[in-house]
C-alpha cells in the first residue's frame, strides 16, 4: 500500500516540476521574443536621431573651425566619438537581434568568397594595425545566408586584429580541413590570447576582458558569432596560448 502511494505521489510531484518547467520555459521563450522585438525597434527609433545629432555636430565642427576655441574643438570631437560609439552598440544589437532570423532559405554559401568580402570591410583596420590575413586557398562551400557566413568571418577576424599585442603585428590565418561529417574552418591570431576560465563566458552577450578605456567594444560580436554558427547546425570554441594567440575553432556540418 505504501509503495502505490509513494509512486503515486512521486509522479503527481513529477508531473507538477514538469509543469513548473514548461511554463518557465514559455515564459522564457516570450522574454526572449520580446527582447529581441525591443532591441529591434529601440535600434531603429535611437538610431535615426542618433544620427541626426552626429550630422549636425559635424556641421557645427566644420563651421566653427576658426573660431573656436582648441577645448570647444576637443569637446565637440569627445560628443561625436560618443555618437559614433553609440551608432556601433545600435548597429551590434541590431545585428544580435536579427542573426538567425531569415526570410528567405538557406543557399550554398562559398566560404572563401565571404572571407573576401569580410576582408572588403576590415581593410582600413589591416592597413592601420600593420596587419596581415592569410587565407586559405580553397574553404568550403555550405549551406547557410551569406551575409551571416560575411559578418561571422569579420567579426572573428576584426578582433583578431584588435586583441593584438603590443610588441608585434597582427598575424591572422583564415584555414579549414574536413573531420569526417564536418568542416572545421579557424581564425587564428598571434595575439594576446584568451584565459580558459574565460573561453566560454565570452561567447554569451556584454562580456568583455578589457575595459573599453583599453580597447572599444560592445561585447557582443561573439554573441552574434555564436548564434550564427548554431543556426547553421555547427558550434563554436576557442583554443589558445595566453600571450602567444587564439584560435577560434567553428565546426559546420557537410550538408
Ligand atoms: P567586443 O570585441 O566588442 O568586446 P566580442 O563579443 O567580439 O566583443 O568579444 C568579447 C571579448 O572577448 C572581447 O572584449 C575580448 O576581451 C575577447 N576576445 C574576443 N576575440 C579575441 C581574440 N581574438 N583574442 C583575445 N581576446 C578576444
Amino acid at each position: 500500500w505504501t509503495d502505490i502511494t509513494d509512486r503515486k505521489r512521486a509522479e503527481a510531484e513529477l508531473q507538477a516540476v514538469n509543469q513548473r518547467l514548461a511554463e518557465q520555459a514559455g515564459q522564457l521563450m516570450r522574454v526572449n521574443a520580446d527582447l529581441e522585438q525591443f532591441a529591434s525597434v529601440a535600434s531603429h527609433d535611437l538610431r535615426q536621431p542618433l544620427r541626426m545629432v552626429a550630422s549636425y555636430l559635424g556641421l557645427i565642427r566644420r563651421d566653427i573651425q576658426t573660431q573656436a576655441s582648441p577645448e570647444l574643438r576637443e569637446y565637440l570631437g569627445f560628443a561625436l566619438d560618443g555618437a559614433k560609439r553609440m551608432d556601433r552598440l545600435i548597429q551590434d544589437l541590431l545585428d544580435y537581434s536579427r542573426s538567425g532570423r531569415h526570410s528567405d532559405a538557406e543557399a550554398p554559401v562559398d566560404f572563401h568568397q565571404a572571407v573576401q568580402e569580410a576582408l572588403q570591410h576590415l581593410q582600413p583596420v589591416i592597413d592601420e594595425q600593420g596587419g596581415e590575413v592569410i587565407v586559405a586557398e580553397t574553404l568550403p562551400i555550405l549551406s547557410g545566408h551569406r551575409d551571416d557566413v560575411v559578418r561571422l568571418f569579420q567579426n572573428l577576424i576584426g578582433n583578431a586584429l584588435k586583441y593584438r599585442t603590443p610588441d608585434r603585428p597582427p598575424r591572422v590565418q583564415v584555414g579549414c580541413q574536413r573531420d569526417g561529417q564536418c568542416w572545421r574552418i579557424w581564425v587564428a591570431d598571434n595575439g594576446r590570447g584568451i584565459a580558459e576560465a574565460d573561453r566560454e563566458r565570452v561567447f554569451k552577450i556584454f562580456q568583455r576582458l578589457v575595459p573599453s578605456s583599453e580597447c572599444e567594444g560592445t561585447g557582443i560580436g561573439l554573441a552574434v558569432c555564436k548564434k550564427i554558427v548554431e543556426n547553421m547546425g555547427g558550434r563554436i570554441w576557442i583554443d589558445s596560448v595566453p600571450g602567444q594567440g587564439s584560435t577560434f575553432q567553428v565546426s559546420l556540418p557537410v550538408d
